[in-house]
């Protein structure tokens, strides 16, 4: 059988799979709906300003995705690395040190600004807690039940637990996945003080992966096609037909590489996997939104990324910190369940009263704002979820995406891992 594969999506996932199959001599065919790459991390080009869908982090942690980034020959000073920091003006300074863990963080913590001794004793205890049962929780266990149990204080979590729950699993901590979280800490906070590390894409987030990928692909007789859905996918024996394939081939290998809500139609369309595409179509989303602000040269924060303690936003990037336009803010509404829906110009105005009161000055008049919804950002990481994993009931069928069964929540990591076990078994299934 000639070793070929078609892959549906060049999101993180379609890209990640399609470069490793590629790398493993497989001819490679990618169809991608739009005419960007990235998906749900690409560039936006708005008034002539080059933005993001929306901001995103990245984690040292991130173990698969830099090695891909390597593989395709990106530099590594396309990332801003910091050390990880909770910095939340006038409130809270955390800064983990520079030394190897657990030691970074317990120097961090020592040195804090805004914590009391009790507040850090209480941080540590919760993650003694954690190692005590080797990160696993009961299935059910909330995010909320995990901080009760820890006996966790306030001001602790307003301002540390919350934020960074929301920001990794863009879900409330009343409902979100105390398992998933505490896997997150597991391979963060608790692995190694490069593992810690927050990862700033200093390009925009078409150019920081999907761009090269496709380079990579180029290189290696890879095709992708952009600006082409396939609508339909028919069985024909052990094979697969693509409504909107222009070659009309039979491929006896394919991924569906796209977010949940357009996997489960063209799962359902093959007339062979109604149990799995009901599966994905239950999974519940969650939306976040981006509000950009140019403010002008000469506008800094005191940091590249801050925490906010009051709505509607949690966290703001200074992109001129960043590799940005000097004065150019991104502020992030993850869970923007009614915020998203709200007026934009209100949003942006709600936004710049927020930033005043928390950094306790007057700002300039705005030069340029914009607001960008994403409603299906990532899904709502909820205890129990029931993800689908690679394989589909039909041989040759596989599924890649951030929502496929893993450790962690939807994320660039959990969609690239996905990409790369996918690519992996369509490998391992042309030996056999
Ligand atoms: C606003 C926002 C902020 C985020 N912040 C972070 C963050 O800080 N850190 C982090 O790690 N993650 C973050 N994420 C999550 C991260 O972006 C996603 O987990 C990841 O991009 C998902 O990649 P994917 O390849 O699984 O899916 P997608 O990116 O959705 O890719 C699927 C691709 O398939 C294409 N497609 C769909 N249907 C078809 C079809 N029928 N035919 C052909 N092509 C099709 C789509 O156009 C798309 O390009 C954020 C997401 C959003 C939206």
């Amino acid at each position: 059988m000639k070793r070929e594969a078609a892959i549906i999506g060049a999101g993180y996932a379609g890209l990640a799979c399609a470069v490793e199959l590629a790398r493993q001599g497989v001819e490679v065919t990618v169809f991608e709906r739009s005419r960007t790459l990235g998906g749900r991390a690409r560039v936006v080009r708005k008034d002539g300003w080059t933005l993001d869908n929306g901001q995103h982090l990245l984690l040292g942690a991130y173990s698969e995705f830099t090695r891909l980034l390597r593989l395709t020959g990106v530099s590594p000073r396309l990332l801003e690395h910091l050390p990880l920091t909770v910095c939340i003006p006038r409130q809270l300074h955390l800064r983990a040190a520079a030394l190897p863990a657990p030691i970074h963080l317990a120097v961090g913590l020592a040195r804090a600004r805004g914590l009391n001794w009790f507040e850090r004793f209480s941080l540590l205890a919760l993650l003694r807690h954690l190692k005590r049962r080797r990160f696993q929780l009961p299935a059910t266990t909330t995010v909320v039940d995990l901080l009760t149990a820890c006996s966790q204080p306030a001001k602790l979590r307003n301002l540390v637990w919350e934020p960074l729950c929301v920001a990794a699993l863009n879900t409330p901590v009343h409902e979100a996945s105390a398992q998933i979280f505490a896997n997150v800490l597991r391979d963060t906070l608790m692995a190694s003080a490069g593992a810690s590390e927050m990862l700033i894409p200093r390009v925009d987030l078409s150019e920081l992966f999907p761009v090269p990928a496709a380079r990579y692909l180029a290189t290696r007789d890879g095709r992708l096609f952009t600006g082409n859905a396939i609508a339909a996918i028919t069985p024909e024996g052990t094979r697969f037909r693509l409504d909107g394939d222009p070659g009309e081939h039979a491929w006896p290998q394919v991924v569906i590489a796209t977010a949940p809500h357009h996997a489960a139609p063209l799962l359902a369309s093959t007339g062979a996997c109604a149990e799995v595409a009901a599966q994905i179509a239950a999974l519940p989303a969650e939306p976040i939104a981006t509000v950009y602000l140019a403010l002008g040269a000469g506008v800094r924060l005191p940091a590249p990324m801050i925490g906010l303690g009051s709505g509607p936003a949690q966290w703001v990037f200074d992109r001129g910190q960043c590799g940005g336009p000097d004065g150019l803010l991104a502020a992030v509404i993850s869970v923007c369940r009614e915020t998203g829906a709200q007026n934009h110009d209100a949003l942006i105005a709600a936004v710049l009263a927020q930033l005043e009161r928390e950094l306790d000055r007057r700002l300039p008049k705005t030069q340029w704002a914009r607001v960008i919804v994403e409603k299906r950002a990532t899904f709502a990481c909820r205890p129990g979820l029931s993800r689908p994993g690679i394989a589909t009931p039909l041989p040759g069928l596989w599924l890649a995406g951030d929502y496929i069964e893993s450790d962690y929540p939807a994320t660039l990591e959990a969609a690239v891992r996905a990409g790369l076990g996918c690519a992996r078994r369509i490998v391992a299934s042309f030996a056999r």
